[in-house]
């Protein structure tokens, strides 16, 4: 009698536990949750539809566009700090421009993009 009802409580407890994904679980999830159903998903594993939408939560990325976004900045950025060197047609003296720069440093004699080196 004793041990019938040991067992009775440890499957009780088990119920209440929340389920333990294995690895494998939670690959199939990354690949399937984009074209299968939550539903589908939380019936094939047999968890409710909060624990699969919790878990497919988890597992997207944070915030790409925020990324994307800084790294788009920070190159028009350094688009504006690159230097090419430019010989001048007056003075015929060499330097770093910027793109934005469009006189000579020295002479101030308009530069000419193709006189790029
Ligand atoms: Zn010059």
């Amino acid at each position: 009698m004793a041990k019938v009802a040991k067992v009775t409580k440890v499957t009780k407890v088990a119920k209440i536990l929340p389920k333990k994904w294995t690895e494998e679980e939670d690959n199939f999830i990354k690949e399937n949750y984009l074209r299968m159903d939550k539903k589908a998903l939380a019936r094939n594993f047999g968890v409710t539809l909060k624990s699969i939408e919790g878990k497919i939560r988890r597992m997207k990325p944070k915030k790409p566009k925020l990324t994307e976004k800084r790294t788009e900045k920070s190159e028009k950025k350094e688009r504006l700090l690159i230097h090419q060197n430019v010989r001048c047609r007056t003075c015929f003296l060499i330097d770093g421009y910027t793109e934005v720069e469009e006189n000579c440093r020295y002479c101030g004699a308009k530069l000419f993009k193709i006189d790029v080196i």
